[in-house]
């Protein structure tokens, strides 16, 4: 059976300045790596079988009812406002209604120039792909926001990144791709007409409560809290939250050079790009206050009143850190099997944190290790540790079943940066073994997989990955 995607769409709708229409820049030779069954399943797609699955996910076939468009976007990158990016490298084929009834894009990046590729070659290269592939089905799997990958295909073309690297197309679906710069490019050309189409548009696909933008930027609000405090919790740094990577519906989008840390330091960074540490790991608690305020300031112009728009929508974001320290709270506390946090279990997480950071603990089996009884062996004063579980096991005599909570908020499996890079060099000479292991053990992260104990090793020493890049 030949795959039938169940379109319809909905920003091809929207005024014409919202994106330019674009098809998909044919490539050479298309050979599929990897389909998403389940998740094709689940967005009503029907011919999963469809023997030529790779043409359409290259974009050397347009399937039918597919109304192919680069969107139109601005935004802040690194703090710099950029008034026009747009997708400069990927097309919108369209939208479909999944089996919850969620309206889901279907995106191709890496499908060639289009007009806002500006210098760029509008192509993606094999790595950058299976890492966004791998990264973004393990944070599904972990149980946060997330784009998806439906598939991945070799373009049989070479892209030049300083050598010449295999080419690669990844096909990501989303709730939506509506940006923080989606607003803000619309309320850079202070176009009012264009930014009250957004803002209805957002709400009837996000926040069908919200009655006004107040409301919609405390929805927004809470979910990037919500976010955020999640990634800390899983110690995944995003590296590039540049108010372009930040969406509407509070998914993790764009997982450029994004990694999860191993040994436990807050100012971690990985990203090439990132010298000053803005997008470092403990950073990302402020950052995204700073984003959610530039969000604000493009709604301003939807407001009645100015003055007052300002007097809101600041109150609104000053109230954001302790929205975010409760959503910490409450997410580092059931990694220490506490359900019902109080205000002063702030301290016992930050004291634990404190004994990892001094001896380089691995984050993840140190957590893990705290229902396993082998987190002490992760901690370099042991002494200090004693000391701290002597607070700690009392306080969890009120909690049913703490060990439970614990394994339900620490994976025992993320997908580490050596594996990864690993995954990726193999993926380069032709063996993608390393890329199906991986999805395979990272779609069920909080199992112990006593076969796969390989992967929950952190780098050795000459394994240890430094930085990461964008593709
Ligand atoms: P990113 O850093 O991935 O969020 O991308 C920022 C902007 O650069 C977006 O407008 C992208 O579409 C664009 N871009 C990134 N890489 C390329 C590329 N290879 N060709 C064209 N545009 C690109
Ligand atoms: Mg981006
Ligand atoms: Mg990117």
């Amino acid at each position: 059976m030949s795959l039938s995607i169940p379109f319809d769409n909905t920003y091809a709708r929207l005024p014409d300045g919202f994106y330019a229409r674009q098809a998909p820049v044919p490539v050479a030779e298309p050979t599929l790596i990897a389909f998403n069954a389940p998740l094709a399943r689940d967005l009503n797609i029907a011919g999963a079988d469809d023997p030529d699955l790779a043409p359409i996910f290259a974009g050397n076939q347009v399937p039918e009812g597919a109304e192919p468009l680069a969107q139109l976007y601005a935004g802040h990158q690194f703090g710099q406002f950029n008034p026009q990016l747009g997708d400069g490298r990927a097309v919108l084929l369209g939208e479909v209604t999944d089996r919850q009834g969620t309206r889901r894009d279907i995106q191709l990046k890496g499908s060639g120039r289009t007009p806002f590729s500006r210098m760029g070659d509008g192509r993606a290269w094999l790595g950058p792909v299976l890492r966004e592939y791998v990264l973004s089905e393990a944070m599904h799997a972990l149980g946060v926001p997330t784009t998806r990958a439906l598939a991945a295909v070799r373009t049989g073309e070479s892209v030049l990144r300083e050598v010449p690297l295999p080419g690669a197309v990844l096909t990501r679906v989303a709730t939506s791709h509506i940006r923080v710069g989606t607003f803000q490019v619309f309320a850079a050309r202070r176009d009012a007409g264009a930014l009250r189409a957004l803002f209805d548009y957002t709400v009837a696909r996000h926040y069908p409560g919200a009655r006004d933008p107040s409301d919609l930027l405390g929805a927004v609000v809470e979910r990037q809290a919500k976010l955020v405090a999640q990634w800390m919790a899983l110690g995944f740094i995003h590296g590039v939250m540049n108010t372009d990577n930040c969406t509407l519906s509070g998914e993790t989008i764009d997982y450029g050079p994004c990694a999860f840390m191993d040994a436990y330091a807050p100012d971690t960074v990985f990203s090439s790009i990132d010298r000053y540490g803005r997008y470092g790991y403990a950073a990302q608690a402020d950052i995204i206050v700073w984003n959610m305020a530039q969000l604000a300031t493009a709604l301003v112009p939807l407001m009645p009143d100015e003055t007052e728009a300002i007097d809101t929508f600041t109150r609104q974001i000053h109230a954001m850190p302790d929205l975010i320290r409760a959503e910490w709270l409450s997410r580092f506390a059931a990694k220490l099997g506490i359900t019902a946090p109080h205000a002063d279990d702030a301290r016992l997480i930050a004291d634990l944190l404190d004994l990892m950071h001094a001896g380089g603990s691995d984050f993840t089996n140190t957590f893990r290790g705290l229902a396993d009884g082998t987190a002490r062996d992760q901690i370099a004063d042991r002494g200090g540790f004693d000391a701290w579980q002597a607070r700690w096991r009392p306080r969890l005599k009120d909690e049913a079943d703490p060990e439970a909570v614990m394994r339900t908020a620490n994976p025992a499996f993320i997908p580490r940066n050596h594996r990864i890079e690993e995954m990726i060099a193999a993926a380069v000479e032709g063996d993608d073994a390393p890329f199906h292991r991986l999805n395979a053990v990272l779609a069920d992260p909080y199992s112990d997989q006593p076969d796969a104990a390989d992967l929950r090793r952190p780098p050795s020493r000459d394994e240890v990955v430094t930085a990461t890049f964008c593709g």
